[in-house]
């Protein structure tokens, strides 16, 4: 090396070392996320992933009450001016309405929507009423269509980019056992996802996938009869789930709210500004393999 090249090579480690020490600047400064389900587990656990980049988060969910404890959390670790939280039921066509434009009214716009809220509840086939069947069908697949339809609608008025992230399952890809009525609604958000993808690349709105495994920690689909019905699919005591979920991994590691979260907030944001229609598995290495 010359004496110029040198000094050129340190001077810009130097700038390095500066760019390093400086606090970066929050990525979704100024964007406005909408959560639905924001009273659960993955969906409490992206609004504040969002929040720590900046963004407004209107946390929404039907359980008031699980709302109200989650949305003062979040106020009391990033602020009060920076959450909201509105009821919602995802299958009421007029209360999806309602919900998109009060937080139109709160923060001006909306440029994420976290399509979340969900339940899950299963059955062989043979066992699966009617009922079961279309609560599945009207939570996943149609609260997923109005919550998405309806923001498409603001985003699409809108003049900037704008991105929605489905959290839909490893289920909506492969069987799972004595859960068809869960496994066919999620595959079609999917199905969904991939749709808008398409007819809101013209507009600049990316539409992603997120796909967990089971995620049993915080979450509360995993305190009751979902947790009975697949201890019993897997032939074995519910607080062994854990480990069975942890040991059928590649990785063997069990998948928690925060990792959904942090896939959540990169299809959500600028590392993702050339994705669309894409799924990402946050699972621990399984979804590829099969069924169990
Ligand atoms: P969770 O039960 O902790 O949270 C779901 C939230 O959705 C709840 O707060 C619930 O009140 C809300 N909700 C239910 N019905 C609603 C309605 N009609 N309108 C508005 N809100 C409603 O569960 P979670 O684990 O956080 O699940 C979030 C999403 O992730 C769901 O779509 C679920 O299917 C999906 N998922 C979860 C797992 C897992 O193992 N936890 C795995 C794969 C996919």
């Amino acid at each position: 090396l010359d004496e110029q090249e040198a000094f050129d090579i340190e001077y810009w480690l130097l700038e390095e070392a500066k760019l390093q020490r400086m606090p970066k600047p929050k990525s979704l400064a100024g964007q406005v996320a909408v959560v639905t389900g924001g009273a659960g587990g993955i969906g409490r656990a992206s609004c504040a992933r969002l929040l720590r980049e900046g963004a407004c988060v209107v946390a929404c969910d039907i359980d008031a009450e699980g709302l109200e404890t989650a949305v003062s959390d979040l106020q009391a670790a990033f602020g009060k001016d920076v959450v909201r939280g509105l009821p919602v039921n995802v299958t009421d066509e007029q209360s999806v309405i309602k919900l998109m434009h009060d937080s139109c009214a709160e923060f001006g716009g909306i440029d994420i929507l976290v399509s979340n809220a969900g339940i899950s509840s299963a059955a062989p086939i043979d066992e699966t009423s009617l009922a079961v069947w279309q609560r599945n069908m009207d939570i996943l697949s149609t609260g997923y269509f109005l919550v998405s339809r309806e923001a498409f609608k603001i985003m699409k008025l809108q003049d900037r980019a704008a991105s929605m992230v489905f959290v839909a399952s490893k289920n909506g890809l492969v069987a799972s056992p004595g859960a068809s009525a869960y496994c066919t609604a999620k595959a079609s958000e999917i199905h969904l996802a991939r749709c808008l993808a398409l007819e809101g690349a013209p507009y600049g709105i990316r539409v992603n996938v997120v796909n967990p495994d089971a995620v049993l920690r915080g979450s509360k689909i995993w305190t009751g009869e979902w947790r009975e019905q697949r201890a019993k699919a897997y032939d074995m005591e519910p607080d062994q789930l854990e480990e069975h979920y942890r040991k059928r991994s590649m990785l063997k590691l069990n998948v928690l709210p925060e990792d959904i979260a942090e896939a959540i907030y990169f299809l959500a944001s600028d590392m993702a500004a050339k994705s669309t229609g894409n799924i990402l598995n946050v699972d621990a290495g399984h979804a590829p393999s099969f069924t169990r």
